[in-house]
């Protein structure tokens, strides 16, 4: 069995990761979508509200399981038997910080590869921060999202 780790912020997850791990899904037998928590980076949502709303998202996809680690993503992978990372590729600028951790990540563990998607058209401009700045400023981003993370956006700023 063909298992992947799709490792990232997810704060929160959009439509963007959304349309990776369905990609993924046709090339890997088991993804294990993985919150990678990095406390020095101060998230819009805690741990808890960024997992429950992965959660939800992804419970229509059978192959699909939920994780979350404070440690290195390729140690994650290494302790259930996964082979590679995914990643999404959206602009230029994202391949220079994602040629970077690949090469921090083959350094750190070699055995384990990472496989790049590249971003839909339409979905090339969706980060997760840039969904909640423009939320705040009023724009309506419920085509952009899962619907759980819309709720979640109205009542955290009600
Ligand atoms: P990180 O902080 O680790 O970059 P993110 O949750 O922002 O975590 O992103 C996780 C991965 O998903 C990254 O490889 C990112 O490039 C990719 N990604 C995020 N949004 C999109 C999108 N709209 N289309 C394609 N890939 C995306």
């Amino acid at each position: 069995m063909k298992i992947a780790i799709y490792p990232g912020s997810f704060d929160p997850i959009t439509n963007g990761h959304l349309d990776i791990l369905e990609r993924s899904l046709k090339v890997f037998d088991k993804v294990i979508i993985l919150l990678a928590h990095n406390p020095n980076k101060k998230g819009r949502f805690s741990v808890e509200e960024r997992l429950e709303m992965i959660k939800e998202s992804v419970q229509k996809y059978p192959n699909v399981e939920v994780a979350w680690t404070d440690g290195l993503s390729v140690d994650y992978a290494k302790s259930v038997g996964a082979t590679h990372l995914i990643r999404g590729l959206r602009a230029v600028s994202d391949f220079e910080y994602e040629f970077q951790l690949n090469s921090a990540n083959r350094f750190a563990n070699s055995d384990i590869d990472m496989v790049f998607f590249m971003a839909s058209g339409k979905n090339s401009f969706i980060t997760s921060s840039t969904i909640v700045e423009l939320f705040d400023g009023g724009v309506d981003v419920s085509s952009l999202v899962p619907h759980c993370v819309i709720e979640k956006l109205k009542k955290d700023s009600r």
